[in-house]
């Protein structure tokens, strides 16, 4: 049988674990082939919130152990489904209590975007590591309050950039980055898709902090940013409505927008409501390009170059997030493409852009 010494060595564990009673540091912490796995409570049992959990059961570093919802049904389905005890099962009122649960490690946000921003801060007051799910928050000055009450409590702030982990689209950055297109000089991306229930939160201004932009139109502006390896230093954007009943005040239903970056590359995009068939990105160099469709769904994707396709086993891509992110986590792994609560905010400095130069009609200048 294992003694205690060898297990503990082998968890990787440290001469101050050893200074901790067993039963106590056992615990505390969870392995799988010796590696430490992060223990994530859900906030939100949606949609979204229920991808992320179907993918997390094959992930290797990440578990789910924890829910947070504000509909006790579904917390009494998800604890059948996935094992998870009553003591791990908050609501949106009592979670700050999370703070003395020892067997959650992180918090996944991936409720309505307005309500991102308010949660993540209690979450990382209660000392957990926050992972929010995109728009990391509605505008750049909430995003930077979240950076900063993330680095004061001592947590990780990551946003749920799954396609950063996505092998095709690291494949097609390793390139661009190693030269082979040559200088990047035109970024195309299109994001679109049609809404429906005119009801959704995603069409309600106070939850959605805006329309398609918000939702999807923030996949080409990342996309843009990763693609070219650079950040716009301009933006201009057009704003179009065909339905002034669906897509009310402050809800934009489609919005073409521009970016230019410091090399003189520069990025044309389309975000919208209202046209399906929209999710691709084109990268142009004076070597070579790089076109993706479908370039952000759920995949698989596919990705070719001028020199041909792009092969990659497809993986669900929540599943390798939550173990890239267990990663960067608990072993301070850095990932290809950044994920973090800086990252998150550079898109809403353009997403501020954006909507700064529709109001305005005139080229905005980041600074
Ligand atoms: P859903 O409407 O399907 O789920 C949101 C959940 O949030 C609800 O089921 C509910 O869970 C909870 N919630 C708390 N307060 C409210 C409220 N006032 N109104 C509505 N719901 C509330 O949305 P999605 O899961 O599609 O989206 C959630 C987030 O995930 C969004 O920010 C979205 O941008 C992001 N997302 C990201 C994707 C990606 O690929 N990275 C893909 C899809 C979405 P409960 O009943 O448990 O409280």
């Amino acid at each position: 049988m294992e003694t205690r010494r060898i297990f503990l060595k082998r968890a990787g564990l440290s001469t101050l674990a050893l200074s901790l009673p067993f039963t106590e540091t056992l615990a505390a912490m969870d392995f799988q082939n010796d590696h430490k796995v992060l223990r994530v409570a859900i906030m939100g049992l949606g949609s979204y919130g229920s991808r992320v959990a179907d993918a997390m059961i094959n992930s290797k570093r990440a578990k789910l152990v924890g829910v947070i919802s504000g509909t006790p049904s579904k917390v009494e389905t998800w604890k059948k489904k996935y094992g998870i005890p009553d003591k791990n099962c908050y609501n949106y009122e009592n979670f700050d209590e999370i703070k003395n649960n020892p067997d959650i490690d992180a918090v996944y946000v991936i409720t309505p975007n307005a309500l991102h921003k308010p949660q993540s801060i209690r979450v990382a007051k209660a000392g957990k590591h926050v992972i929010c799910e995109k728009p990391m928050a509605l505008n750049a000055a909430e995003g930077r309050e979240m950076v900063a009450a993330c680095k004061a409590a001592g947590v990780h702030l990551l946003v749920g950039y799954r396609m950063h982990f996505e092998a095709k689209t690291q494949e097609v950055v390793r390139q661009q980055r190693a030269g082979e297109f040559g200088k990047t000089l035109f970024f195309h991306g299109l994001s679109g898709f049609i809404i429906g229930d005119p009801t959704q939160w995603r069409l309600n201004y106070e939850l959605a902090g805006g329309g398609s932009m918000m939702d999807i139109g923030i996949y080409s502006i990342n996309g843009a940013r990763y693609m070219l390896g650079e950040e716009p230093i301009w933006v201009t954007a057009q704003e179009v409505k065909t339905d002034l009943v669906k897509f009310k005040e402050g809800v934009d239903e489609t919005i073409a927008f521009q970016m230019g970056f410091p090399s003189g590359a520069v990025a044309t995009c389309l975000s919208t409501y209202a046209l399906n068939n929209l999710d691709k990105f084109f990268l142009n160099g004076t070597k070579g390009f790089a076109e993706m469709q479908p370039s952000t769904g759920y995949g698989p994707i596919k990705a070719w170059t001028n020199k041909g396709p792009i092969e990659a086993e497809h993986v669900t891509h929540q599943t390798t997030q939550m173990d890239e992110m267990a990663a960067i986590i608990l072993d301070g792994e850095k990932p290809m493409i950044p994920v973090d609560g800086e990252e998150g905010l550079k898109d809403l400095v353009i997403v501020d852009a954006i909507y700064k130069s529709i109001k305005t009609g005139e080229k905005v200048m980041i600074a």
